[in-house]
């Protein structure tokens, strides 16, 4: 099959949604299930986890198994050293 000739196999980027390129002379077409660019993407929110999950993930902080925007002033905190 030529590189960039349409056939019905349609397939979307795990990550982004949108659909995936043919690359038929990439060896890894085959299997690849996301866009390169998006994939290096993952990887650096990997690595920058604990600084973008709270924008970009959704992620809550909690302190002492509490979400720290449902902390009251007149919550109570246990706390233990080990
Ligand atoms: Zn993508």
């Amino acid at each position: 099959m030529p590189s960039g000739t349409h056939n019905n196999e349609e397939r979307v980027c795990g990550i982004c949604k949108r659909t995936l390129r043919p690359l038929y002379k990439n060896e890894d077409w085959a299997n690849r299930k996301y866009h390169v660019s998006c994939f290096k993407s993952i990887l650096r929110d990997i690595n920058n986890y604990n600084k973008v999950c709270y924008d970009k993930y959704n992620h809550r902080k909690k302190v002492g198994g509490i979400f720290v925007d449902e902390i009251k002033e007149d919550t109570k905190f246990t706390i233990s050293w080990d």
